[in-house]
Parts: C-alpha cells; structure tokens; sequence
C-alpha cells in the first residue's frame, strides 16, 4: 500500500494513542489477545483492534456477534463473549471482517468507508476511488439481528430470576422483564439496554 494510506490513517489515529510506538502496527490489526473467565473470553484488546479496523465498535460487535451465534458485550474496551472461542476463531472473523468491510476490493487500500446508497452498502475507497457494493449484502446485513433501545420486540420468558422478574434472550441479550411469567409470550419496549442486558417493558400480552 502507498505512503498516502498511510498518511491519511496517521492523521485519522493521531491523538488516539499517546504512545508513538504503537504506530508501527496501525496497518495491521493486532492478533487477539485472549483470556477465559469460566465460561467467558475476553478479548483483551478490542478497542485497539476496533481503533486499527476503523470502523464504528457496534457494527464490528453485532457482526462478531451474528458470525459467532453467542452474545457478546464491550466492558472497558474489552470484547466480553458468552463462550468460549479460540483466538485463531476470532482473528478469522475480524480478517473476513476486514475482507467483507474495510479492505477496498479493487486495490486493498484500507482506506475506505462504507455509506449506504438507497438500500444498499456501498464501499468507497478513498485511496483508488472505487465504489462497491458490499459483498454479500444481505447475508451480512446485521442491523436486524439487534436488539435498540426504544424498540419494542416479541420475546418469550424463559426463566425466572430469583428476585420474581422475567428473563428472556434475544440475538444474544438477555432482557429482564419485570412482571413476565415463565413460557409467557411478551412484546416488550426495551427501555435500557447496557452491555448486553436490556430491560424490557411489557407492552402487551399475546
Ligand atoms: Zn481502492
């Protein structure tokens, strides 16, 4: 890649890392570094992945998320997944990330951003200009499998914790719902939703 793209992203990451030598491996996303606490991984290093991928956290996240089938949440710049997963699983999933999202596909630049044109994911690399569809679209298309504040969403409670409130999960967060029953089929506004636990009002009852 030429010294433009790099240029451009020294000036994009400039002021985000106090320490100079650490621009050294801005081009290259770091390898995972990885722990496990029981049943959990956390992913020591996210945000100085996210901050070399250059992309918004929550996009990376919900596609890391979709791409792993489990429920994951960021707590101090670290990537919480509810399993455990190897390392080498993680940094395939951040690579087909960068391949599907980041990477121009004419001239490998990652120079690029994404905007969406009508209804579709459009790459626009800023390094050779071109301008592509985003591959995959709709098998990649993540904002559905998401849970938003202020949305409301049928879910169905499935355990009750011991304080008497409802719990139900839905694309990997669990939401409690207050006053829901077990088995009970709930639409519920999810009025907070914090590293992957939302709180869900019932709306009505199905
Ligand atoms: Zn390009």
């Amino acid at each position: 890649m030429g010294d433009y793209d790099y240029q451009s992203l020294l000036k994009k990451a400039e002021g985000t890392f106090s320490k100079s030598d650490k621009r050294e491996s801005r081009l290259k996303v770091p390898n995972p570094e990885v722990i496990y606490e029981g049943k959990t991984t956390i992913l020591r290093n996210f945000g100085e992945m996210v901050e070399v991928i250059n992309r918004d956290e929550r996009h990376i996240t919900k596609y890391l998320m979709k791409e792993l089938g489990i429920g994951v949440s960021v707590r101090n710049d670290q990537l919480v997944i509810n399993r455990k997963v190897s390392d080498s699983l993680i940094a395939d999933k951040v690579r087909q990330y960068m391949d599907t999202f980041v990477i121009c596909y004419v001239c490998s630049a990652p120079d690029t951003e994404i905007r969406r044109v009508g209804r579709t994911d459009v790459m626009f690399c800023k390094a050779c200009g071109a301008q592509n569809p985003i591959r995959g679209s709709r098998e990649n298309r993540v904002e559905e499998v998401t849970v938003e504040e202020g949305k409301t969403y049928q879910v169905t409670v499935t355990e009750v914790g011991k304080s008497g409130e409802g719990k139900a999960n839905l694309h990997g967060v669990s939401i409690i719902v207050p006053g829901g029953h077990k088995g009970q089929e709930v639409r519920v506004l999810i009025k907070r939703l914090r590293n992957g636990v939302a709180i869900g009002e019932i709306q009505r009852t199905k």
